[in-house]
């Protein structure tokens, strides 16, 4: 298998199986719900990359962390960053297990691993790499030639990072932070009382669970600088290999923007999910390349929907021996090309084959087109008069009525506005 490398700029192969192959996905940072776009980001792309690679033989650890100390959970809510990043987590937790891909191996926490940032920034120092200034480390970029390399820009023209006069060069970044008024969570260290930079948290967690040298270490296209430029340097300094593939995935965008809570143009996983369910919402991601912009639209996921009935429909009508399963490991193989295993897919008349590949992504629910009981098609049809009566109640009444019995009411466009699924 192989896939494209953001640090070399090209298709690498990866080693053959069972690897093993080590995982780092940059997680959430735990201070609202996660929108749409993190949602691929953090949990939907790095989880079908573990399924597959399970599925062609490998063993796979895959790490995925949540970042619950950062500047943006402090602006978020000061004086109470911490209950935040609880609530946050929690909320995290709740939204992505709705998507039913799994959870990663570990999700460890920043706050759970400050002994080992700790430790690495003493590494730092010790090695000429790092210097305090009034309770601040900051890393010293100029001694290490190799910054900038991930995201191809000259040390001359970079844009400063973390102001403060102090530093002895603009491009210098934190490592650890002073306490600061207002903060309400800090820990010991052997500057002072403070908290980790964002970028040391990363090195830290990857390295505590994947070791020094890992093989893959993926995130948003958004992260590349200076979040990981700056874990790169952090780590190789001290001669750790770290991560040997960089796998940036392109952002999602609304109305031509990219999706971000600043711009105001941002949908929760748990608003997007509510709406479209978790199968058109995963079968929109499956349309995307990962590495290229998707665009999240009323029409975009319209159209997922109507495609996603296309398959829908071959399950109802009779399996035929059509397929070839290695046209699909072929489009995976290269690159994890799902548009293109769409493709092959669409050619397939053989349920089984199809059941097998749509279960790669979590979608194997699509199988299920057994029908419902005549009264319970009748509580359906009764639930959908009494929404178009606007009698709320007694549509919800009518919907828990069929959960009871173990089916999902679903709203569609199609006629007749409505589809019973089993529930899993
Ligand atoms: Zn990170």
């Amino acid at each position: 298998m192989r896939v494209h490398d953001t640090y070399t700029g090209s298709l690498v192969e990866l080693p053959p199986p069972p690897g093993p192959i080590g995982v780092y996905w940059c997680g959430p940072t735990v201070y609202q719900r996660i929108h749409v776009g993190n949602a691929f980001a953090v949990t939907v792309l790095p989880l079908w990359l573990k399924r597959w690679l399970g599925y062609r033989g490998y063993e796979t650890k895959v790490v995925v962390n949540i970042t619950d100390i950062n500047d943006k959970i402090y602006d978020a809510a000061p004086g109470h960053s911490a209950a935040l990043a609880a609530d946050a987590t929690r909320w995290y937790f709740e939204d992505t297990a709705r998507l039913g891909l799994g959870r990663p191996d570990v999700e460890p926490t920043a706050a759970e691993t400050i002994p080992e940032q700790i430790a690495l920034i003493e590494q730092l120092l010790d090695g000429g790499f790092a210097y305090e200034v009034e309770g601040d480390v900051y890393y010293r970029v100029a001694h290490f030639p190799e910054y900038g390399r991930l995201s191809r820009q000259r040390l001359d023209q970079m844009e400063e990072q973390e102001p403060n006069p102090l530093k002895e060069d603009p491009r210098d970044f934190a490592l650890w932070k002073a306490n600061k008024p207002g903060e309400d969570t800090s820990w010991d260290s052997p500057w002072g009382l403070g908290r980790p930079g964002w970028h040391i948290e990363c090195s830290a967690m990857a390295e505590k669970y994947l070791g020094t040298s890992f093989e893959i270490h993926g995130g948003g296209l958004d992260l590349k600088f200076p979040h990981h430029e700056n874990e790169i340097a952090q780590s190789r300094a001290l001669g750790h290999g770290f991560a040997r593939i960089w796998m940036h995935n392109g952002m999602l965008s609304m109305r031509g923007s990219e999706m971000h809570k600043s711009i105001g143009n941002d949908v929760s996983l748990k608003d997007a999910l509510d709406r479209w369910g978790r199968e058109t919402l995963l079968f929109f991601f499956l349309t995307g390349h990962w590495r290229k912009p998707l665009d999240y639209s009323d029409e975009t996921l319209e159209q997922a929907r109507a495609q996603l009935e296309t398959f829908r429909n071959a399950f109802r009508s009779t399996s035929e021996p059509v397929g070839d399963w290695a046209e699909l490991e072929a489009a995976l193989d290269e690159d994890f090309n799902t548009p293109e295993a769409l493709a092959v897919m669409h050619g397939w008349r053989d349920h089984e084959l199809l059941r097998r590949a749509f279960g790669i992504f979590g979608l194997e629910s699509i199988a299920e087109i057994e029908e419902a009981p005549t009264e319970l098609a009748d509580l359906a049809e009764r639930r959908r008069e009494a929404r178009d009566a606007k009698e709320f109640a007694e549509a919800d009444r009518l919907r828990d009525e069929l959960a009871a019995a173990g089916w999902e009411v679903r709203d569609v466009a199609e006629p007749p506005g409505y589809r019973l699924v089993r529930c899993p």
